[in-house]
């Protein structure tokens, strides 16, 4: 059976087998959901905005006053020890810190003597199949009943969850998450919609995830004089738009191209990946063979 877990993994200062590494059930990651993660995309054995990763993972602990137990160095020393560890070359690097385990459960922060847990793992990168990219793929919209601070990247994903799996349920790839009549997100995506041949983006507030996939795309759009409208995006407009796209570390761009069972956009393309997702995938991808694939 392929392992989608390379040994060894890392857990509190220690590099050992997956089937060594062991957390008390006291965790405060499982009691609660009390904790933060972060995905990072690993190409030709580099990993991919490093920096910013690491940095959303600060604010992240900021945000849920954590004391980070590494500094960005230590980070980045683990990051490389399970990319030399593991036998891809394309891989996905996830790394979580919980409120650790105290000798009761009580939903007040424990002792300071109680160190976080931290725990870190590699994959191999699953990408999105060439034949899936180029039909594009189904998402339906549902209510966002997540929190009021969805700009942090917390393991408490309930609510993702079960929009996730409705999405899963009715054949689809992806759930757009819907509140006060205007799209935030994807359950685990960022989406971008291109109207009368303008990029928009809903903004960074604290009801989405400051996604580093957006970043990049919004980079690459300026590079490329791309126009853009970085605002809230109604569902009158999203139901409109010309094209859809979900954005992550791990799909990187990728075209919806049916929503709640209707085709997007209209004209030639309806119901296909449009021509401003294709040339962004492009971008992309030369952005990528220039900064990780090269020297
Ligand atoms: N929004 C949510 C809710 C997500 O889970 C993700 C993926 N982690 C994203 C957006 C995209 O973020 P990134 O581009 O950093 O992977």
């Amino acid at each position: 059976m392929t392992p989608y877990v390379a040994d060894p993994v890392y857990l509190n200062g220690q590099f050992l087998p997956l089937a060594e590494a062991g957390i008390s059930p006291l965790d405060r990651g499982f009691l609660y959901g009390d904790g933060v993660y972060e995905v990072i995309p690993v190409y030709s054995r580099r990993a991919f905005r490093i920096e910013e990763h690491l940095k959303r993972l600060q604010s992240t602990l900021d945000g849920i006053r954590l004391t980070n137990p590494l500094t960005t160095d230590g980070w980045k020393a683990v990051v490389v020890k399970l990319i030399e560890g593991a036998p891809w070359s394309d891989q996905s690097i996830y790394l979580q810190v919980s409120r650790g385990a105290d000798n009761k459960r009580d939903h007040a922060f424990p002792p300071a003597t109680v160190p976080p847990t931290a725990f870190a793992f590699a994959s191999p990168l699953v990408t999105t199949p060439a034949d899936v990219r180029t039909k594009g793929v189904a998402a339906i919209t549902v209510p966002d009943l997540r929190w009021a601070r969805c700009d942090l990247k917390v393991i408490s994903l309930l609510a993702n969850v079960l929009a996730r799996q409705q999405a899963v349920e009715q054949g689809c790839a992806e759930a757009l998450l819907m509140r006060d009549g205007y799209m935030k997100e994807g359950a685990a995506s960022n989406i971008f919609v291109v109207r009368d041949g303008v990029l928009c983006a809903p903004p960074k507030t604290e009801l989405m995830l400051p996604g580093i996939t957006y970043d990049v795309i919004l980079e690459l759009a300026a590079q490329h004089g791309q126009p853009v409208r970085i605002a809230e995006i109604e569902e009158t407009e999203l139901r409109a738009a010309d094209e859809v796209w979900m954005t992550s570390s791990t799909k990187e761009i990728l075209a919806i191209t049916t929503l709640d069972g209707k085709p997007v956009g209209n004209g030639p393309h309806a119901g296909q990946p449009g021509p401003l997702g294709q040339q962004m995938w492009q971008w992309y991808q030369d952005f990528k063979n220039t900064v990780m694939r090269k020297g």
